[in-house]
């Protein structure tokens, strides 16, 4: 039904309304209030207390004439009558507040309670009419924007619950409902906006709550089935010359690394296609697991290959790959977006031909043209993340290769399966010995001259040093730093005579490289940048991280950035530099000082800003539960998670009872499931 349809809706609340996005009955249903008054009981006058909060109902029955004092100030009286008591409302200096009410009008009260010998007065009151006759407890705040007001709303959604009958269709079958013991749904949407009581709005939340997380389970669960993939796969055998590969190595792997790479290669050996995750935290050593399960393939037979979201990233993956794997007999090439038509080809047939064992690349590697001989191993290097499309396309190279994604962020169990679907998590939970805590500073712009001479002092030993910048032009009109004007003011002040190198977004990649080049190789002493530094660039030499309008940055992204330094044997430093007076950006400063744990670093930051937005998902609104919580209702998740499971692998959304279900989640989800992916 139609929203102009309700008694009240004219033009301007309906266009009201479509400011929050409510165009049909069922919008207003299920616009939910984010929190509830709790007003109690009304009392009787004898009954209150001096000095106490208490709400009253009865009707207004007289008014005091205004009293003024000055030419401002005064106050105005007005008497209530519930059967035969009375109580006096007092309001300083609202003349006007007579307006409000009509003699012989029912009202509720709510306000602090002063007792005098011959009457009660209240004061300090929150008042609203009676005009529904049901006494309430309990009421609904909705979130709004100016357009609106809490009462309008309020009456529109209780007008609209009267067409509930016609308008709420269940979409549980029964049984669901009887067994996990649910209020059904025109209940539950009633009890939602009007709760009876406490329980009945614990209820209903359940209820809505069941929804949201069984919905988003059966759509994930359908998505999934888009891309599912045959069973079998590549049997890979755990190759003899592994323990040259770790005898030749110049370090012993880290406790948690060999775990780590026993599972991979555990995996491997079954025909069943590996699935897995592996997290560990910047620095922990994510790559040479890599290079060992694509050594181990390569010595099986077979072909692997390792994708990077950026050339910089590849380029550096396919460096230490060579170098590790140099004298084994193993042939590595890189294609990215810049390697030329000519040398692309080229690589192209050797790939398909077999000669070329491991391929490293950026999203060139998608491309359809590149095609191997026996793929069997499939590396994702996620520092961002790539869409589950963009996985899929790269694991259809091969016959159900086996799948290894790599990512620094940790993601609780129960919520990887939606970014990363039904996979087997390793986390790596240890860094290589040796490494030093980064010492982490916040700092406010009084005292960047001895920032910059700390970091001159750096330089001076022979270390290279970061300062990153959030933008690259002045564009955005903010009073920030540009990195354009910053380096003019660093090359022409502070570190006259030191030789400065700059990187940002804009720059085409063959003059990244060029500075990246030479930052590795030393000749750059202090590299400006905007965050195009933040995806995993290793520079061991680098020992300052310097980090310009840091309140403009979220926490991970500052932890990435703090983690480009303390990569080698020096001690190593992070400087935060922020005016920023706000709490969220106080809180983030004061716990990027507190802790370099980047496990506990992404819990805070997916807290401080949601699930959703923390994988930049926002967007799509997908984890922008209404009742919902991912954290605290991971219980609820996991036991729709097994229902949903039920509900497919039993087809039951194609028996009658649950029909309305399965179009519920197609409604909500069709895009989703469409394209096979959530991310
Ligand atoms: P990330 O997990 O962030 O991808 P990398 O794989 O880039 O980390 O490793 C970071 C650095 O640690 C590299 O320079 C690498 O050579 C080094 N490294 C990896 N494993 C060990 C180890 N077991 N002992 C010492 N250094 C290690
Ligand atoms: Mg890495």
């Amino acid at each position: 039904m139609e929203i102009n349809k309700i008694k009240g809706v004219g033009e301007k609340t309906e266009k009201a309304l479509s400011s929050i996005n409510i165009y049909a009955l069922n919008d207003l249903f299920n616009y939910f209030p984010r929190d509830y008054e709790f007003r109690g009981e009304s009392k009787r006058v004898a009954e209150m207390i001096n000095g106490e909060m208490a709400s009253f109902i009865g009707e207004v029955y007289a008014f005091h004439p205004y009293k003024k004092y000055s030419k401002f100030k005064g106050y105005g009286k007005i008497v209530f009558k519930s059967e035969d008591e009375y109580i006096t409302g007092v309001w300083f200096n609202q003349p006007y507040i007579y307006k409000s009410f009509k003699v012989g009008e029912k009202v509720f009260l709510y306000g602090k309670v002063e007792i005098y010998n011959s009457h009660v007065e209240m004061k300090e009151i929150q008042h609203s009419k009676l005009d529904d006759n049901t006494l309430r407890k309990i009421y609904p705040i909705y979130p709004l924007n100016k357009n609106l007001t809490q009462s309008t709303l309020r009456k529109l959604i209780l007008e609209g619950l009267k067409y509930k009958h016609e308008e709420i269709i269940e979409f549980l079958p029964n049984e669901i409902l009887k067994k996990y013991n649910l209020m059904d749904l025109m209940n539950a949407i009633d009890n939602i906006h009007f709760p009876k009581d406490k329980d009945s709005l614990n209820f209903a939340k359940e209820r809505i709550k069941f929804n949201e997380l069984l919905i988003l389970n059966l759509a994930v669960l359908m998505a999934k089935e888009e891309f599912s993939r045959d069973e079998l796969g590549t049997t890979v055998l755990i190759s003899k010359e592994l323990v040259n590969l770790k005898n030749s190595l110049p370090f012993s792997l880290t406790n948690a690394q060999s775990k780590v790479t026993r599972e991979i290669l555990t995996d491997m050996k079954s025909s069943t296609p590996m699935n897995r995750l592996v997290q560990g935290d910047v620095g922990s050593g994510k790559t040479m697991v890599a290079i060992i399960a694509m050594f181990n393939v390569v010595k099986n037979g077979y072909q692997a290959t390792m994708m990077a979201p950026t050339e910089i990233l590849a380029m550096q993956h396919y460096e230490s790959i060579t170098k590790t794997l140099n004298g084994f007999d193993i042939n590595v090439q890189i294609i990215t977006g810049s390697t030329t038509k000519k040398q692309k080809k080229i690589i192209l047939d050797a790939i398909k031909n077999g000669e070329i064992d491991i391929l490293i690349g950026t999203h060139a590697l998608i491309e359809d043209n590149v095609e191997f001989k026996n793929l069997a191993l499939v590396i994702t290097d996620e520092q961002h993340r790539f869409g589950v499309r963009q996985r899929a396309k790269l694991v259809n190279k091969g016959k159900n290769p086996h799948v290894l994604v790599m990512t620094a962020t940790p993601i609780p169990r129960t919520l990887a399966i939606f970014m990363y679907g039904d996979m087997d998590i390793s986390i790596i939970d240890e860094l290589p010995p040796g490494r030093q805590e980064i010492e982490t500073y916040h700092i406010d712009s009084s005292k960047k001259e001895r920032a910059f001479s700390f970091i001159k002092k750096q330089i001076n030993s022979g270390r290279q040093c970061y300062i990153v910048c959030p933008l690259v032009e002045e564009s955005e009109k903010l009073s920030l730093k540009s990195v354009e004007e910053m380096i003019t003011e660093l090359e022409n002040n502070y570190f006259k005579g030191y030789s400065i190198g700059l990187l940002h977004g804009k720059m085409k990649s063959k003059e990244k490289d060029l500075v990246m080049e030479g930052f590795k190789s030393g000749s750059i002493q202090l590299l400006v940048s905007t965050t195009v530094i933040e995806v995993g660039v290793n520079v061991p030499n680098a020992s300052v991280m310097y980090i310009e309008n840091a309140e403009r940055f979220g926490l991970s992204q500052l932890h990435q950035l703090r983690g480009r330094v303390g990569r080698g044997e020096y001690k190593s430093y992070c400087i935060l530099s922020s005016d920023s007076k706000t709490k969220e950006s106080r809180e983030r400063m004061k716990i990027m000082t507190s802790t370099t744990d980047g496990f506990i670093i992404a819990e805070k930051d997916m807290q401080l800003r949601g699930f959703g937005e923390f994988f930049g998902l926002r967007q799509h609104g997908i984890f922008q539960f209404k009742v919902a919580n991912l954290f605290k209702d991971i219980e609820l998740l996991k036991q729709t998670r097994e229902i949903a499971k039920d509900i497919i692998n039993s087809c039951k959304l194609e028996l009658e009872e649950y029909k309305e279900l399965g179009l519920e989640v197609r409604l909500k989800y069709f895009e989703e499931i469409d394209k096979g992916s959530f991310n």
